[in-house]
């Protein structure tokens, strides 16, 4: 194999002015979580030995294409898939393994300490009610609180991301919203209850560009205002290098990379990661560069690739008898920078 420079990815503006902000408490640890489906065609794995911390105040991103585990991982946290079979790991919230709680312990924390903003709010929201009504429902289900005043915080919060007139919108149902208007409405109801975590899978993927940066800047000022984590599940790189603390690449179920987004972007450490960076346009560099897919697709989950899951598709795959037959474990690059590959982010170059 001839020596490899590693990438330096300049496909985001740069981070320099990005500060480093003093981590808030850990919220949720996810350790070593391997979690799969028994389906009549066999096991599918899902997710496959994750472990990650998300922090007070932070936004943590997890990145991959369909079927990567990305969005499996995030409903596993929230107890959301009956049919998924947890086979090792801990998902510890403010220190409570949550695979310890009953249905109705978690419903406690779901929508009042975590709570999710779907990808398809129209899926989400129900066409039958008001958008006020709807959001109000959060509070009446978690809290003690009159109808009245859940209505009152419910038109406050409308407010809070963004709608504009929301006393008159309030009374309105879901189809009578744009896409950007049913986004925000699905935001307020997720932070009704003012929790500590939000998670956002694929919240702006049905959004044109300029509405996709509006709903982002409003998660990004709720976070502040309520003081909550984020996890960010997307397939946008560009999304993640604006707002992102730390993230996770995520491929076949497997924790690929994992770091600060300046390490991801700046010193990229895993072929996929860089195949991904490839596939989308450079913003500061030569925009007429051309884009690079990563060649095939993601593999099935029921019968993975030996060795490194990733081996078919990888440029640097060269080595006989490695990247085929061993399995990559998740090796520190330095500062907790971690990728699974067996070659090094210097020279790619077998350990
Ligand atoms: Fe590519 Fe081999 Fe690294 Fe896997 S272990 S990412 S196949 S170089």
């Amino acid at each position: 194999m001839t020596d490899q420079v590693a990438p330096k990815n300049p496909a985001v503006p740069s981070l320099e002015s990005r500060k480093a902000k003093p981590k808030g408490e850990v919220l949720l640890s996810v350790k070593e979580l391997e979690a799969v489906f028994e389906t009549g065609d066999g096991v599918v794995h899902a997710v496959d030995g994750i472990s990650f911390d998300v922090h007070r105040g932070e936004i943590f991103a997890i990145v991959g294409e369909s079927g990567s585990g990305k969005s499996v991982s995030a409903m596993t946290v929230m107890g959301l898939l009956p049919t998924i079979k947890i086979r090792s790991g801990e998902i510890l919230w403010k220190g409570t393994n949550l695979l310890d709680l009953d249905e109705n312990a978690m419903r406690k924390i779901r929508g009042r300490e975590i709570s999710m903003i779907f990808q398809d709010p129209l899926t989400a929201l129900n066409p039958v009610h008001t958008v006020g009504r709807q959001v109000a429902e959060m509070a009446r289900i978690h809290e003690d609180i009159s109808k009245k005043d859940a209505m009152k915080r419910a038109i406050e919060t409308l407010d809070l991301v963004g709608i504009p007139e929301p006393q008159k919108r309030a009374d309105m149902h879901p189809h009578e919203y744009s896409g950007g208007m049913r986004q925000r409405a699905m935001i307020a109801m997720a932070i009704m209850c003012k929790p500590d975590l939000l998670i956002a899978d694929e919240p702006t993927t049905a959004l044109d560009v300029t509405v996709q940066a509006q709903v982002l800047d409003v998660l990004v000022d709720i976070k502040d205002e309520i003081d909550s984590g984020i996890i960010l599940i997307t397939h946008d790189l560009g999304v993640v290098a604006g707002l992102a603390d730390q993230m996770m690449v995520m491929y076949a179920g497997n924790q690929v990379e994992f770091g600060t987004v300046d390490d991801i972007f700046y010193e990229t450490a895993h072929p996929y990661t860089e195949g991904l960076l490839n596939s989308i346009p450079d913003l500061v560099g030569d925009h007429s560069k051309p884009l690079v897919p990563i060649k095939g697709s993601p593999p099935s989950l029921i019968n993975r690739p030996s060795g490194c899951a990733f081996h078919p598709r990888c440029t640097y795959a060269r080595v006989p008898g490695v990247c085929a037959d061993t399995e990559p474990k998740l090796r520190d690059e330095g500062n907790g920078h971690l990728s699974a590959c067996h070659f090094t982010s210097v020279d790619w170059k077998p350990q």
